[in-house]
């Protein structure tokens, strides 16, 4: 991808202390201002927003859901697919209106879609009204870009990759369930795939600097940590250190933090190592995300995915076969460039084959910039839809099974918040991550508690929790 505008990167690692020194943020500036943030996209989108509102709290300011109260508001970006992007400018449609009552209103754009330089020109012409535009790997600026705020439009993007930071100051939504960021970017380059060029390449973090966050999120109250990376299983590649991702769930299982999870695997770095390792670990949860994208051998050699249908499926078999209970979930597309029957007829067949526990489906968006959007395509979006809705109805019978085998039996769940589902309910997940809405008060939240399943539909259960009760 051709990125003229952007600038180039930097150091390879910093710590706090030293980002610090360097930012200087020490100012009142914005004391008791207030912030809105909203985030598009994955769960690293949604980690990358707590470092924002560190960063934002370090300088004073104060949160706000109401977007008329706010001073300062940030769009934290997805690029993953089209409309994504539509919602993002959409949204900037009605800041602009905002900004006509309130002048001195600050407006961010950053995360991944200002990465792509199309995007980064777009707002430069078409929208001067927003005040500051940062891409992935430079959030660490965003202190510094806000205090040489001066309603001139700063546009810092750097095309490769930045500093890992340390120590950073995260805001985090929970104070239950955590996310540890253990890796940025990613080396595969999926034909379809706009991630490599928008976060970089693979950089993992060192083990010893995860532990040590691992083990303080521990000694603050939290239960459930997630590792997060695009590509988990890769961990380690890029580093000279000789430890790998088994390596490292081992030793965060060793940190006796009560329940360890991780997305997301390729199915291509999944070693029997890995599996050994989350069979051996009672606080590793039995729950994997196993992204398939396509049935087809045909498609997956076009998708850049390094695996067969035939090596999938072995995998899925053999994860299975070692680990108790676990539950398996995937993502899918359909409609990759002209798919054929037969290819869709072979997704269907793994399905059948794999029974997966759920599936996040997609119908292919081509992303500017990869080579899969360079392939014409012939296929209509009627046949992409049709197929869309025949896949998910498959799906979802077989969740509906797997959430119906959970009838009658008592699970371990974390709880997490309360429920959408009635103001006498609270909601939280079974070890293999099924969400369970429960009878019950606030007093259980951010407790594991044990709970009976009353009823199972697609998508979730509802329970009962134990009471134990003296004879
Ligand atoms: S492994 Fe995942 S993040 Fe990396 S290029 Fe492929 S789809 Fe994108």
């Amino acid at each position: 991808m051709n990125l003229p505008n952007l600038k180039q990167a930097r150091l390879r690692t910093t710590k706090k202390v030293e980002y610090l020194a360097a930012a200087n943020l020490k100012s009142t500036k914005y004391t008791n201002k207030k912030y809105y943030i909203r985030t598009y996209g994955c769960q690293m989108n949604v980690h990358d927003s707590e470092e924002i509102k560190g960063i934002l709290e370090n300088l004073g300011f104060i949160p706000t859901t109401d977007l008329e109260q706010a001073d300062i508001v940030i769009l934290n970006t997805c690029s993953i697919r089209e409309n994504a992007h539509d919602k993002v400018f959409g949204f900037l449609g009605r800041l602009k209106h905002l900004k006509k009552n309130n002048p001195n209103l600050i407006i961010c754009v950053g995360g991944c879609m200002p990465q792509t330089d199309s995007v980064a020109n777009l707002l430069k012409t078409k929208y001067p009204f927003v005040n500051i535009v940062f891409g992935t790997h430079n959030i660490n600026d965003l202190g510094k870009m806000i205090l040489k705020e001066d309603q001139k439009q700063q546009i810092e993007v750097y095309s490769i990759e930045g500093n890992v930071y340390e120590h950073m100051d995260y805001v985090r939504d929970s104070k239950i369930s955590a996310w540890v960021n253990i890796m940025y970017g990613c080396d595969k380059f999926c034909t379809y795939c706009i991630v490599p060029y928008t976060r970089g390449k693979q950089r993992s973090r060192k083990m010893e600097d995860i532990l040590e966050e691992v083990t303080s999120l521990k000694k603050a109250g939290y239960l459930e940590i997630t590792l997060l990376g695009q590509n988990v299983n890769a961990y380690g590649k890029d580093l000279d250190f000789g430890y790998n991702f088994a390596t490292l769930l081992e030793n965060v299982a060793k940190t006796g933090i009560k329940r360890i999870r991780f997305v997301t695997s390729h199915p291509w770095d999944f070693t029997d190592k890995m599996i050994d390792v989350i069979a051996k670990y009672e606080n590793i949860m039995p729950y994997i995300h196993l992204p398939l994208q396509s049935g087809s051998s045909r498609l997956l050699k076009l998708m850049g995915r390094r695996y067969t249908k035939e090596e999938y499926i072995a995998l899925y078999n053999k994860i299975k076969a070692h680990i108790p209970n676990v539950s398996i979930t995937t993502d899918i597309i359909v409609g990759f460039p002209n798919e054929t029957n037969e290819d869709f007829e072979e997704t269907l067949e793994v399905v059948n084959k794999c029974k997966f526990d759920g599936a996040f489906t997609f119908i292919y968006s081509p992303r500017e910039g990869t080579p899969a959007a360079l392939i014409k395509d012939t296929l209509s979006k009627k046949t992409k839809i049709d197929r869309l809705h025949q896949l998910n109805e498959l799906i979802n019978s077989y969740s509906l099974a797997h959430n119906q085998a959970y009838l009658g039996k008592t699970e371990e769940v974390l709880v997490l918040g309360p429920s959408e589902k009635g103001s006498n309910k609270v909601y939280g997940y079974t070890k293999t991550m099924k969400l369970v809405n429960i009878d019950g008060a606030g007093e259980d939240i951010g407790k594991l508690i044990l709970v009976t399943i009353t009823a199972a539909k697609s998508f979730s259960l509802d329970g009962k929790k134990v009471i134990f009760t003296k004879n």
